[in-house]
């Protein structure tokens, strides 16, 4: 199968126009979803380890334009995985009270602990995207943050978090098919949000911001992968392979097994 996602060098400039989001490599659809379907079984006997072993933690990343597939990638990915072990985080536009500390702050607590995995549905990168496209706050403020992000990143490393982010590479095009899906199919229509319009007419102005947070915080501990996400099937057997091999990687152990158990007798 060919390569499964299209990791930028550390600290290399990116076009995003140089990644094609209709790439979907040369396998057959069925092919495709029968490696993922296989991939998935091996990811649920490595979070059983991840959670027995209970000392290193997964954090994954997602981030894409509307109707970029995140809720269907995490329904997809983690379809099968023990629900106790996984968690998902979506982080929407912040509440006054969040307004009122750093950008940081409200991210930290939802950072898994030592044996989970937890997904981040939009994250910390919003402060750099959302923020930047619509001058939030000045520019002076924003730029600082992607060093505050690499050094936020290298503290969580440090305490053995592993960092897998990952942008969902949609075109323009495909946005408003999916988009025209939502206003035409009944059961759809609950997620067309007309607020989604006036992001789309910034697209570029996005695609700036992606390419700026692809460069300044692809760091050799915390890398980010650019999915081509036109294509559903192959956007999960990407994502889906990618955290079977970083979970491979990381290699989590059950614990032996406590001194004496096989003298201990259950009584009737
Ligand atoms: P859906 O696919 O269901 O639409 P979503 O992730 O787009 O999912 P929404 O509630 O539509 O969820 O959007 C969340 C909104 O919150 C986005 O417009 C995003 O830009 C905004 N947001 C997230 N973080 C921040 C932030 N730090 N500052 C400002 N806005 C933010
Ligand atoms: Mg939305």
């Amino acid at each position: 199968m060919s390569e499964p996602t299209i990791k930028p060098k550390p600290l290399s400039r990116i076009n995003l126009n140089d990644f094609d989001p209709d790439f979907h490599g040369n396998d057959d659809k069925q092919d495709v979803v029968a490696a993922t379907d296989r991939l998935q079984e091996k990811m649920q006997a490595l979070q059983n380890r991840l959670y027995a072993e209970s000392k290193q933690s997964l954090l994954i990343v997602l981030q894409a334009m509307d109707t970029g597939g995140k809720d269907g990638a995490i329904r997809k990915v983690f379809e099968g995985v023990n629900p106790a072990g996984v968690y998902v985080k979506p982080f929407k536009a912040p509440t006054p009270d969040e307004l009122a500390h750093d950008f940081l702050w409200r991210i930290h607590p939802h950072v898994p602990g030592k044996g989970y995995i937890g997904v981040f549905n939009r994250s910390h990168y919003e402060d750099v995207l959302v923020v930047r496209v619509n001058n939030l706050v000045p520019k002076e403020v924003w730029k600082r943050r992607y060093d505050h992000i690499n050094n936020f990143e290298r503290t969580l490393v440090d305490a053995n978090v592993r960092i897998l982010k990952f942008y969902l590479h949609i075109s323009k095009a495909e946005q408003k098919k999916r988009l025209q899906e939502r206003l035409d199919t009944p059961e759809k229509n609950w997620k067309f949000s007309p607020g989604d319009l006036p992001v789309r007419e910034q697209w570029d102005a996005y695609m700036d911001a992606y390419a700026e947070l692809l460069e300044r915080c692809n760091t050799d501990y915390a890398r980010w992968h650019i999915v081509p996400a036109n294509c559903k099937w192959y956007r999960d057997w990407v994502i889906t392979k990618a955290i079977v091999d970083t979970l491979e990687d990381m290699n989590p152990q059950y614990p032996p097994p406590a001194p004496g158990l096989d003298a201990i007798v259950i009584p009737d």
